[in-house]
Formats: C-alpha cells, structure tokens, sequence
C-alpha cells in the first residue's frame, strides 16, 4: 500500500534513514571486531524494510534478519546479493525449495528443520547454507539441550547443511542483573563445543550492551536501530528516529463540566479549548494511552484528554494561545525529547510494540541516509 501525501494524510511520520545508519555504526563499533547484522523483520519494525535495509546495505550491512520466509523472499530483490538474509523461523514444512531457490539462509530450529533441510541439500547434491539456533533458557525457538545432544551423537543428520552460524537468544537481556544472562552465556558456549566449529551469535540489541563476551562473531540488533533504548534505566545512547506529527481537524472552547470523548471520561475543569487532531488507535496510537499522553504544540506540552478514539485524539489546548493553533496544523506525538520509550512507558507497553503497531494511513517522509542530499 503506498502512503497518502502530507497534504490528505491525517498525520506525518518521518523516518529518519541517517539516524538509522548512525545507530548501526554506533553498535557495529561497539562490537567489533566481530560483525553486526540488522534485524528487519515486521517491516522493519513498522518503519519500512524496503527502505531501511537499503539503506543499511549501502553503509555496508551485509547480514540481515526476517522473521517469515514471505519477508526474506520481499526482501531478496531489494538488496544487492553479497547480502545474506537470514529467516529467524526458517523455512515452513513444504516451503524449503523456495527458501533455497532465492539463496535465502534459514535458521533451523528443530530437528525437524535440520532433517527436511538437509534432505532438499542431498537431493540437489550441492550444500545448503543454514544457521542453528539452540534454546538456551527460552524456550522458545530452537533446540533443547537434550536435541542437541542427540544431534552431536548422530552428526550425519547435519550431511548437506553448510553452517554459517550457531545462535542463541537472550530471555532477559535488557536487565543487565539477569542471573539468567550469564546461565544462557554458558549454556551458548557448551553447546559450541558440541558442534563443528563455525560462527556464532548471541546478542539482540540489549544483548550488545552485556559486554565483549556476549558479542560472538555477530550481532543482531533491531529494537536499538530504530531507536528504542536498549538497557532498561540508563540513559539512551541511540539516536531517535521517528516522528510523528499529528494534524488537527478542528479546534473548539467548551465551558466547565462540559464531557470530551467516548465514555465523559474527561470533564473540563474550567472554560477551555480542545483540539482534535486525526490520529487514533486504528493508526496505532493506543487507546491504552487516553488520558496518559501528552503532545507538543510548537514546545508547548498539551494533556490528551478523554478516550483515544479509532481515529482522533482530543488534546487540552487551553493553555496555546487562541488563534494560535488552527485546523491544518500538526502536534507533535513522537519527537526527539518525547519519543517511543516514553510513549510505551505511558501506553504500558514497549517500544518494540508502538513502533510495529504505526498505521498505513501516515504520509511518511524519509529523511535519507545519503549526506549528500538536501534534509527537509
Ligand atoms: C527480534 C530478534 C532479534 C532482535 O531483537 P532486538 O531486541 O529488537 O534487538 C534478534 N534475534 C532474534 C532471534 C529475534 O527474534
């Protein structure tokens, strides 16, 4: 679906590609020597895959990560073919052909994976390249310690599979105190040593932020790309790369006692002013937000009050002055001062979730990662 224009949207979303560039540059020297990949998946968490993995290719990203097949199989085409995109669920039952006939690699995360994988390597007598994944403490994805173990006895049912890399997944990285982190490092490392040796990878964007021992050969970042901080309670060391711009419809004073919204919920105090401006939660702006949020109007912070609604918010705009906001206008949602963590914290969420949950209805703008052109 493409995006409506600024002038018929309700709303402006800008991407900032440069941001995101600088965020990867940033966590791929944290890392170093070892390489850093860039998770994608969910369309780039909400941002556009087919523009930020591009992007991130020509600043010299060769790894990247999708969740579903049908997403490594959009993705192919977009980026040059010295990248390799990974598929974090590997191919479905039936589906490895097409996997392998678009030089997709796959994580295999079961037995089942490896055997079927394997058995489409043998049947065209040259090897497949796959990434292992091992559960560490999840339970979640991968294979279990017992599996493992089978798989080191039995090493004929890897024949065929070319093994880029073996991975693992944190449960609790973001909390740098998680006695499970150290557990799963070590869970990680015996498990390498069951194997032939070959690449390895532990760390999604918090994991990166654990120290040189988590790093392995290769991270996997995504939350921290785009913007989201990575350690819970310290300060953001990653650029902010989103804004969102909300347009008002209509701006109208209601006397004190007047109900704003679905439900009443919010009554005005005294004499005052609402705006109403033509985002809602069918744009993902979370109706777990009513009466939580706040927006900036050219600096000036403004309450929302009463309900979201699926697709308008109402703000108390009593204290800008009148006149000085008009239909047209756009308030600030998502901004550098106040961005996605700050609105998760309010929603009660994550920002992993308000940036999947960004609506199709946005005019969105991407601020190019090339210096060379002009910033709007
Ligand atoms: C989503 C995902 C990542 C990226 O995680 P972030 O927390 O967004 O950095 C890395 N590895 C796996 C297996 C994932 O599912």
């Amino acid at each position: 679906m493409t995006s409506p224009t600024a002038a018929h949207a309700g709303a402006l979303l800008t991407i900032d590609l440069a941001a995101i560039v600088a965020n990867w540059r940033l966590l791929r020297a944290r890392v170093a020597p070892a390489a850093c990949a860039a998770v994608v998946k969910a369309d780039a968490y909400g941002l556009g895959a087919a523009r930020v993995a591009p992007a991130l290719a020509a600043a010299g990203c060769r790894h990247f990560f999708v969740a579903h097949l049908a997403e490594g199989m959009a993705l192919r085409p977009l980026l040059p073919t010295h990248c390799e995109i990974f598929v974090l669920h590997g191919a479905p039952p039936r589906a490895e052909a097409d996997c392998a006939a678009l030089g997709l690699t796959p994580v295999l995360n079961s037995l089942e994976q490896i055997a079927a994988w394997s058995a489409l390597a043998r049947a065209r007598g040259a090897p497949l390249a796959a990434v292992l994944q091992v559960d560490t403490g999840m339970a979640r994805l991968g294979l279990s310690a017992p599996e493992l173990a089978r798989l080191a006895r039995e090493p004929a049912r890897l024949e065929g599979i070319a093994l880029r890399a073996l991975m693992s997944h944190l449960a609790c990285a973001e909390d740098q105190g998680a006695p499970i982190n150290t557990q799963q490092l070590a869970r990680f490392r015996a498990a390498r040593a069951l194997l032939p040796a070959c690449p390895a990878s532990l760390s999604n964007s918090s994991g990166v932020f654990l120290g040189p021992d988590y790093h392995f050969d290769l991270a996997r970042p995504g939350a921290a790309l785009y913007g989201v901080a990575p350690v819970a309670g310290q300060p953001n060391p990653m650029q902010a790369v989103v804004r969102l711009q909300g347009k008002v419809i209509q701006v109208r004073e209601i006397d004190a006692g007047t109900g704003v919204g679905y439900g009443l919920t919010w009554r005005a105090p005294q004499r005052a002013r609402i705006a109403t401006v033509a985002v809602g939660y069918a744009d993902g702006y979370l109706r777990s937000l009513s009466a939580r949020a706040t927006a900036r109007v050219a600096g000036t912070a403004v309450a929302l009050v009463g309900r979201v609604s699926m697709d308008t918010i109402t703000l108390d705009v009593t204290a800008v002055p009148p006149g000085a906001l008009q239909p047209g206008d756009l308030v600030d949602l998502l901004d550098t001062g106040h961005g996605v963590d700050a609105l998760a914290e309010a929603a009660g969420t994550i920002g992993y979730e308000i940036l999947t949950s960004l609506g199709q209805r946005y005019a969105r703008h991407y601020l190019d990662s090339d210096p060379s052109e002009t910033r709007q």
